[in-house]
């Protein structure tokens, strides 16, 4: 398994988890850019949003939940932004489907 998200979200790399259910994996984004930064990752691999299948549909709603739920966690009353960034144009770096979970301050629009 060569896939770096995998290998976090399997333990294989340890990492704290802020959040973990048989589905999804969630953990701090190393490089990040507000206060909250938590990347959201399946367990199960997928390349990009763009390769996700209906078959997924459950698995990719779960993810928002889940987004939505660490927000709960963290106090993000005020709001917070999530970012599925997607291919060379979109500013995927990590080939692993990823939600980006970014707030604890005011974000601005629209992004770079
Ligand atoms: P992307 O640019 O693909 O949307 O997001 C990838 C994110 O993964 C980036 O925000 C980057 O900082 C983060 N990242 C890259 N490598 C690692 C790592 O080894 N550990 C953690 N926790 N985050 C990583
Ligand atoms: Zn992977």
């Amino acid at each position: 398994m060569s896939c770096l998200f995998c290998k976090i979200a399997s333990g294989e790399i340890p990492s704290a988890a802020i959040y973990q259910d048989e589905r999804v994996y969630a953990f701090a984004d190393i490089n990040p850019k507000a206060p909250v930064h938590v990347l959201i990752v399946p367990r199960e691999h997928i390349d990009s949003l763009a390769e996700a299948t209906p078959e997924q549909n459950d698995l990719l709603g779960h993810l928002f939940w889940v987004a939505a739920e660490i927000a709960r966690n963290k106090g993000l009353a005020k709001g917070y932004r999530v970012v599925v960034n997607t291919g060379e144009d979109g500013g995927q770096t990590v080939d692993h489907l990823h939600l980006h979970l970014l707030g604890a301050r005011q974000l601005t629009w629209p992004p770079g």
